[in-house]
C-alpha cells in the first residue's frame, strides 16, 4: 500500500501546499518541476558568469593595481645589482632625499669616489649603513 501514502508538502517552486504521493516529490506539478529546473540552470549560468567576472579583474581594478604599485620597484632591483651608484640612485635605494645622502657624504658616513665631477658611491657603502 506504499503508493497510497500522502505527504503534505510545499512546492519548492511556487510554495503552494500539496499532497505528495512519494517522499521524493518536491513540486505540486510537473510544470513547477520543470520551471524550477530551468530556473536553477539559469541561476547556475549567472553564477558562472559572475564567477568569471570576479576572476578577471576589470580594467578599473587593473589600473588601480598599476597605480598603487610602488613605481620604484623595478629601479630598486636594478640599483641593488649595481656596484656603483650616483647620489640620486643611492637616495632612491634607501628612500632618502639626495640631500640626506650628500650630508652623510660630507660627514664621511658614506665614503665616495669621484669620477670627474660626479660622485660615485660604492653600493657596499650603502649596505654598510645598515650593519
Ligand atoms: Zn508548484
Amino acid at each position: 500500500m506504499s503508493s497510497n501514502i500522502k505527504i503534505p508538502k510545499f512546492c519548492q517552486y511556487c510554495g503552494q501546499a500539496f499532497v505528495a504521493q512519494t517522499t521524493t516529490t518536491r513540486y505540486c506539478s510537473k510544470t513547477c518541476n520543470s520551471r524550477h529546473y530551468k530556473q536553477k540552470k539559469r541561476e547556475e549560468k549567472v553564477q558562472a558568469a559572475l564567477q568569471q567576472e570576479m576572476n578577471t579583474p576589470s580594467q578599473m581594478e587593473q589600473m588601480q593595481t598599476l597605480q598603487t604599485l610602488p613605481i620604484k620597484v623595478g629601479n630598486h632591483v636594478n640599483l641593488r645589482e649595481k656596484e656603483f651608484l650616483s647620489v640620486q640612485e643611492a637616495a632612491d635605494l634607501v628612500g632618502a632625499s639626495r640631500w640626506t645622502i650628500q650630508r652623510m657624504i660630507k660627514r664621511e658616513q658614506i665614503k665616495v669616489g669621484k669620477l670627474g665631477r660626479r660622485t660615485i658611491i660604492p653600493r657596499t657603502e650603502i649596505d654598510n649603513l645598515f650593519k
